[in-house]
């Protein structure tokens, strides 16, 4: 069996790890996580990167740094993980969906522009497939309003915008290490924070809403509780999981960009006999490898191929549901009908990709999919 995902597992993981445990310190905070925010402060020229227990308690922590509540709107797609909505409807807030571009599944800048009202708060762009969005309309958009932008870059380390790390566009950005992104540590995540008048509040809303972290500086005498907040600090003995990978970040990622690059390849026939789309990477953008996927013509004949790849040991699956027809908030919607993330909810189909996938099992995986379509032409 071919598995959609396998998560990378560096032999350094379980050394570290046990490093970790052994140095006596395995709560929040320690040796590793210290390094590795480090690590991404400098790399990505960020003001401040705190490790979380998740890309979703990143988003998180993210809304209620916004200071959303209810009244206030906030604009994000639709075709979208629902932690990217549900950070911000745990606020309160209201969700104006936005839809995804006819060619992308990335939302459409011109829609965030038209859907802006005097209650819009936040903008939240999701890059989907570590892909980027149009970011320049959106930041031009959100100044000139006093807009703030909160980016879901769950898939997009190591990928940029114009040259420009994307997760650090926006004043927040929050990052995935849950073990079917690039790296990972089982569950985790990041929020990096490029405006510096979030940092000291992040830091206290992370831990319980105490200023323990200031404490362990030496720069208070004692903590107490100081704000709202909650418990978003992974333990160090998953920071040791991910410090495996970020010695060989730029490796790995290099190596899952090889891998796509050679889907995209070998699936070329399908696109010029018009019987699937294969991703477009705009030239603004510089992507990561993270995800490999057909848009097919219709529902029916994802479905067939998933069944057809299945058949032969394969699995293939489908991705998001749009967020506007769920069953928490059809009711809620305002009505618009948003063609482009339900035909990619319908149509969309991802092939398997992760780090170990050899190049055996990948022409395996492109000869059934070309197979399933008489050979391409
Ligand atoms: C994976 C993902 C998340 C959630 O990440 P977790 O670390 O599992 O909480 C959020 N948004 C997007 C776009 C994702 O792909």
């Amino acid at each position: 069996m071919i598995p959609f995902n396998r998560p990378i597992l560096p032999e350094r993981a379980a050394d570290y790890m046990i490093e970790a445990f052994r140095s006596g310190k395995v709560s929040g905070d320690g040796t590793f996580s210290r390094r590795c925010e480090g690590y991404f402060q400098a790399r990505y020229r960020a003001p401040r990167c705190l490790l979380t227990t998740s890309c979703t308690d990143a988003l998180e922590l993210a809304a209620i740094l916004s200071g959303v509540g209810p009244g206030d709107e906030v604009i994000l797609p639709s075709y979208t993980f629902v932690s990217t909505a549900n950070a911000f409807a745990l606020r309160g807030a209201t969700l104006i969906f936005a839809d995804s571009l006819p060619e992308h599944p990335n939302l459409d800048p011109a829609q965030v522009e038209a859907l802006v009202t005097p209650r819009t708060r936040v903008i939240v762009p999701v890059h989907y497939a570590g892909v980027a969005v149009d970011m320049d309309p959106i930041l031009a958009l959100a100044e000139a309003r006093g807009i703030l932008v909160v980016e879901d870059a769950a898939q997009a380390i190591e990928s940029t915008y114009k040259g420009r790390q994307l997760g650090l566009l926006g004043q927040l950005g929050a990052f995935s290490f849950h073990e079917t992104k690039n790296i990972h540590c089982g569950e985790g995540g990041l929020i990096a924070i490029r405006d510096q008048a979030f940092a000291a509040r992040a830091e206290v809303l992370r831990e319980k809403g105490t200023n323990r972290s200031a404490f362990f500086r030496g720069e208070v005498d004692k903590y107490g509780w100081v704000d709202i907040g909650s418990s978003f600090l992974p333990s160090d003995i998953l920071a040791a999981i991910l410090w495996a990978q970020l010695e060989n970040l730029e490796t790995i990622c290099r190596h899952r960009l090889g891998i796509w690059e050679r889907y995209r390849e070998g699936l070329a026939p399908l696109e010029r006999s018009g019987h699937a789309r294969l991703p477009l990477v705009p030239d603004f953008a510089r992507h990561n490898g993270h995800a490999f996927y057909l848009v097919l013509p219709d529902e029916a004949t994802r479905s067939r191929l998933i069944a057809h790849l299945k058949s032969r040991d394969i699995l293939a699956v489908f991705h998001y549901q749009s967020l506007h027809r769920s069953r928490f908030f059809e009711d809620k919607h305002d009505g618009r009908v948003l063609p482009n993330s339900d035909r990619y909810s319908d149509c969309l189909v991802r092939l398997p990709l992760y780090h170990d996938l050899t190049p055996e099992e990948q022409d395996r995986v492109m000869a059934s999919v070309l197979a399933f379509f008489g050979g391409g032409r």
